[in-house]
């Protein structure tokens, strides 16, 4: 079947076994990265077993094009979903009571219709195949509640075996498919999800589309890649953006109408060296094969989630880069979605979980790769293709400018007050802002303590103390609050090792220019001052569309 129907050699990884056990009569749980070829796992059983292979897939958007491609190689294959006119339906029952159907695939919420049960009751099935499986466990980001009804399969066809696929493989997620689908006795196939092509980057957000656009210039020229942002609007402007800056992009986020997003999504697999920008909501399922990059403007909200999306990079095993920038708001805003969420304190505590694993992601010193398998897992040795294992970051003692910070978030919950991030680092530098002013925080005996770090270096040592639970932010507003881990460190029963953050290279070279500027009006007297400054001035002014004149106010 593998030669004679799909055209291919021989079969990848576990795909053998897999479908032995299935076309044997038996469970199967199959733990594969996007891109590992789970789909063959059942569509050679349904070929070699009497019947039809019932697939319940979740990407009603895609279904079309899987059943194009099985007929383009000869297979029967059609589907069910609510995209269909009646007659179209009509067709597809007729051809599977008449037993003409190799694969047929089901929109999960179809299988909750009485009628569909008592249709496929009427025929013969060879297989039921489970794809996106990860869909039935409610607390993961693709929660579909339709899968939870999915266990009924069991009872009703104890004889026909199932298989169960997914790409997200913590041993959380994967109990949690065997127990909310019945799969106690499947045997269970859990590959590497090491993707050794991959490169892994996770740099600082300063100005995140023009970071985006300088790694696209520099290394991805001309290529395709997909950028996710993390609301609707931000994917329109960055879309609008990239466009402006010459790059082909489209958009895509489910507040689009359907059209427009099966166009785009048709557009971005067909034509080469488009750039997607879109929401979560695109990418499950894609199967193309040269997306040589995947960027997030926005963190991710667990590093399942993250993992999945980069997944859809480097699909034909040559290099590809997965780029994230993150910073402080992102925390915050994440923070705020939690606490907004709907669920109970223990859903609310799997979010914070989620997003305490993606932050130390974020921060860690060691490589990416043996972070991201640790996380579901897997053991690996540092990769020499991530960013932290090409520059290792430095680490530098912390422990004294944790102390600080630590100590102006007690002091103000001493007079039981919370502040945000920026206003902290006002007054550790001894800033005199209105705020700082205003509430009497000058007062405080930590005001202006923390002046050998600058604003930036602060708010990185607010990130890493956030990362190593340190440090929580407390609500949406994002005020810090101080944790359980907090006190040893205050106490100095605990040091703090920290990433020394990479310069800012285009931040600091803009200061270098207008420091040297003031250095000429300062040191130079009389005529000459005048000349230099208003030939300064005006090249400034110029670009800014500003008459070229100075202002001397002594
Ligand atoms: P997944 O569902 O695991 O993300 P797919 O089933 O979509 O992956 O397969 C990814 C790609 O790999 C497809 O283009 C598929 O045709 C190809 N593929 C799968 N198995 C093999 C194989 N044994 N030999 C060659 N190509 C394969
Ligand atoms: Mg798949
Ligand atoms: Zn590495």
């Amino acid at each position: 079947m593998l030669q004679t129907v799909f055209g291919y050699d021989a079969f990848r990884g576990q795909q053998a076994e897999i479908i032995e056990t299935v076309v044997g009569g038996g469970d199967a749980l199959v733990l594969m990265p996007t891109g590992a070829g789970k789909s063959l796992c059942y569509q050679v059983p349904a070929l070699v077993r009497e019947g039809t292979g019932v697939v319940v897939s979740p990407l009603i958007a895609l279904m079309q094009d899987q059943v194009d491609a099985l007929a383009a190689l000869g297979v029967r294959a059609a589907f069910l979903n609510s995209s269909q006119r009646l007659d179209q339906r009509r067709e597809v029952e007729a051809a599977y009571l008449a037993g003409e159907l190799d694969l047929l695939y089901l929109a999960p919420e179809r299988l909750n219709v009485p009628d569909t049960v008592r249709l496929l009751e009427r025929g013969r099935i060879a297989l039921f195949a489970i794809d996106e499986a990860h869909c039935v466990s409610s607390w993961g980001h693709d929660f579909r509640p339709d899968y939870l009804a999915l266990a009924m399969l069991h009872d009703h066809w104890p004889d026909v075996p199932r298989i169960a696929l997914t790409a997200t493989a913590t041993a959380a997620t994967a109990a949690e498919i065997v127990t909310r689908l019945r799969l106690d006795d499947a045997a269970q196939f859990v590959a590497s999800f090491d993707r050794p092509n991959i490169e892994y980057r996770i740099v600082a957000k300063d100005t995140p589309r023009a970071q985006l656009l300088t790694l696209l210039r520099a290394e991805h020229a001309g290529d395709a890649g997909i950028v996710y942002c993390l609301s609707r609007k931000s994917v329109e402007q960055t879309a609008a953006f990239l466009e402006k800056e010459g790059i082909p992009a489209l958009p895509y986020h489910a507040g689009l109408d359907a059209d427009v997003r099966a166009t785009n999504q048709a557009r971005f697999l067909r034509e080469p060296g488009l750039v997607m920008v879109a929401t979560i909501a695109f990418g499950m399922g894609i199967d193309k094969p040269d997306v040589r990059f995947v960027a997030h403007l926005d963190l991710p909200k667990s590093v399942e989630g993250y993992y999945q999306e980069t997944g859809r990079a480097g699909r034909d095993g040559a290099p590809a880069t997965a780029w994230l920038a993150y910073g402080l708001a992102d925390v915050v805003s994440q923070r705020k979605f939690i606490d907004s969420s709907d669920g109970d304190a223990a859903h609310r505590r799997r979010l914070s979980a989620h997003l305490d694993a993606m932050l130390a992601l974020c921060e860690t010193v060691e490589c990416r790769r043996v972070q991201l398998l640790a996380y579901f897992g897997q053991q690996a040795e540092p990769c020499g293709n991530c960013d932290t294992c090409t520059s290792p970051p430095q680490t530098w003692d912390g422990t004294v400018p944790a102390q600080k910070l630590l100590s102006a978030v007690w002091r103000l919950a001493d007079r039981r007050q919370r502040y945000g991030a920026g206003h902290v680092i006002d007054i550790l530098l001894g800033q005199t802002t209105d705020r700082v002013t205003q509430l009497g925080h000058t007062d405080l005996t930590v005001f202006g303590i923390g002046t050998e770090l600058g604003a930036d270096e602060w708010r990185g040592v607010v990130r890493q103390l956030l990362a190593q639970q340190l440090l929580a932010v407390a609500d949406g507003y994002g005020t810090l609050m101080l944790t359980e881990s907090s006190a040893a460190v205050l106490k100095g029963e605990r040091t703090v090792a920290l990433r020394r953050e990479a310069p800012k290279a285009a931040r600091s070279s803009s200061r270098k220019k207008s420091s040297a500027a003031e250095t000429v009006a300062l040191d130079a007297p009389g005529e000459a001052v005048f000349e230099r400054l208003r030939a300064w001035r005006s090249v400034t002014a110029k670009e800014a569309g500003m008459p070229p004149y100075v202002i001397f106010h002594d």
